[in-house]
């Protein structure tokens, strides 16, 4: 207790004595003790009621300023009350003015923002979300997202909910606008869903492949000309220029390799889907170990190691592509004497193939920037092997265009494994005897 409600506390006590003293007095006065004791003690009783009586109207009525300002017991409880009155109205208005500031400020954001329970029941969302997703309030809140947004690709993602991005999807207002997805559980029971307009990203990415398909193939029939030409010159012609001629016909070889990766990438990343057909595996690893020991001629041991006879189900021509960049890696960057290993295995109920090598491995630090185009551990030593620096860009895409993710381990002076990981619904049982491609 604090010495100020000592002091009503005390103040009050006095007040009941000298409320008792004065009965006491005036009783012996007129000789009627037990009469003046029991209407003092009525009247304390009454004038106690009549403030519990002030108290509750207080309580329930409108008014801040409390009824008394007394020194007592019943002025220090209204001072109570009213001080935590105020404190929990000035919380309220500064939790409200939070509420009014964030609701402004989702409300002004340039992306659809979206609330919603876990039945996918829309709580609320911004006015972007009107203009990209066509919601209208106040109607459509309590709505079902996918009843209001009618698109089976956001129905079929939103159940999913696996929190992986959804991109390029029509605008159900435009669709001209493309929009970007992304579903955030953020409460218990609660989801945001934010859409952002990818329409000019997606431009300037169209702009970018464009420019480098077009760079690409206009580069290509200059290049087949020099080629050509390159091509025509015998060397006992020139002989005093061969070793010229020799570094000319390298380097003009390497930019028609360049420019036929970037006119495969390119082909790549416009298409959503491949031809699906049967990928014999075994005629695959036959035909990628004869490249193999092409290339190497006799330097390294190619092992072909299948556990079973199980097809893919894909484009053998990107397969190829994609298998044979693994496999010619290998050989490029594995040093005389070591060996490769071309491995077809089973995993998890879908297949792995797998180049396994003994070469000079890379570092860790290299490792989440391998696959982007022209991404090289050594320049130096890339170009002295031959290599483009997108072989593991078109291994990727390819992929990505079966479902399927390229894993890599590796170490230093030991060597590495590149994984091409198919899923289940990717693998076919071996074809019945003479049905093989
Ligand atoms: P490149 O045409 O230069 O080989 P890639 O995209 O195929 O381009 O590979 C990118 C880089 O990854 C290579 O330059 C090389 O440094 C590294 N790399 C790829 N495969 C292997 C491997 N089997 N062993 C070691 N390094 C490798």
């Amino acid at each position: 207790m604090t010495p100020g409600q000592d002091r009503a506390w005390q103040v009050s006590l006095w007040r009941l004595f000298a409320l008792g003293g004065a009965a006491l007095v005036a009783g012996l006065a007129l000789d009627a003790v037990p009469q003046c004791l029991l209407a003092a003690a009525a009247g304390g009783l009454l004038l106690q009621l009549w403030r519990l009586r002030q108290l509750q109207r207080w309580l329930h009525g409108r008014s801040r300023r409390p009824p008394i300002d007394d020194a007592g017991i019943w002025g220090s409880i209204y001072r109570g009350l009213h001080r935590s009155h105020r404190t929990a109205l000035a919380s309220k208005r500064r939790l409200v003015h939070l509420l009014r500031a964030f609701r402004t400020t989702a409300a002004a954001l340039p992306d659809a923002t979206v609330v919603m329970d876990d039945d996918g029941r829309i709580l609320w969302f911004n006015d972007a979300a009107s203009r990209l997703l066509g919601l209208s309030y106040p109607q459509d809140v309590g709505g079902h997202f996918s009843n209001l947004v009618r698109s089976p690709r956001v129905t079929a993602w939103l159940e999913a909910g696996d929190g992986e991005s959804l991109l390029d999807v029509p605008a159900p207002t435009d669709d001209a606008l493309r929009l970007g997805l992304r579903l955030i559980p953020y409460a218990a029971g609660q989801r945001l869903l934010v859409a952002r307009d990818m329409s000019k990203l997606m431009q300037l990415e169209q702009v970018r492949r464009d420019f480098v398909a077009n760079v690409s193939h206009e580069l290509r029939t200059p290049l087949t000309v020099v080629h050509g030409y390159l091509d025509l010159i015998e060397p006992e012609q020139l002989p005093e220029l061969e070793p010229i001629l020799h570094e000319l016909r390298t380097q003009s070889r390497r930019m028609t390799q360049i420019v036929e990766d970037l006119l495969t990438l390119s082909r790549l990343e416009a298409q959503d889907s491949l031809p699906e057909e049967r990928v014999a595996m075994a005629a695959m690893l036959r035909t990628l170990k004869r490249e193999a020991d092409a290339l190497s001629q006799g330097r390294h041991a190619i092992v072909v190691e299948a556990a079973d006879e199980a097809d893919l189900l894909g484009s053998t021509k990107e397969l190829h592509s994609a298998f044979s960049n693994l496999v010619i890696n290998a050989v490029r960057y594995t040093p005389n004497g070591g060996t490769i290993r071309i491995r077809w295995a089973p995993r998890d109920g879908g297949r792995v193939f797998s180049v396994v090598d003994t070469g000079q491995g890379i570092a860790p630090s290299h490792l989440p920037r391998i696959t982007e185009r022209f991404y090289r551990v050594s320049t130096s030593r890339s170009r002295e092997t031959g290599g483009t620096g997108l072989g593991l860009s078109i291994v990727k895409h390819v992929l990505q265009l079966h479902q399927a993710h390229l894993t890599i381990d590796s170490e230093v002076g030991v060597g590495s494994t590149f994984s091409c990981v198919f899923g289940p619904e990717r693998i076919l049982q071996p074809a019945p005897v003479g049905e093989e491609a």
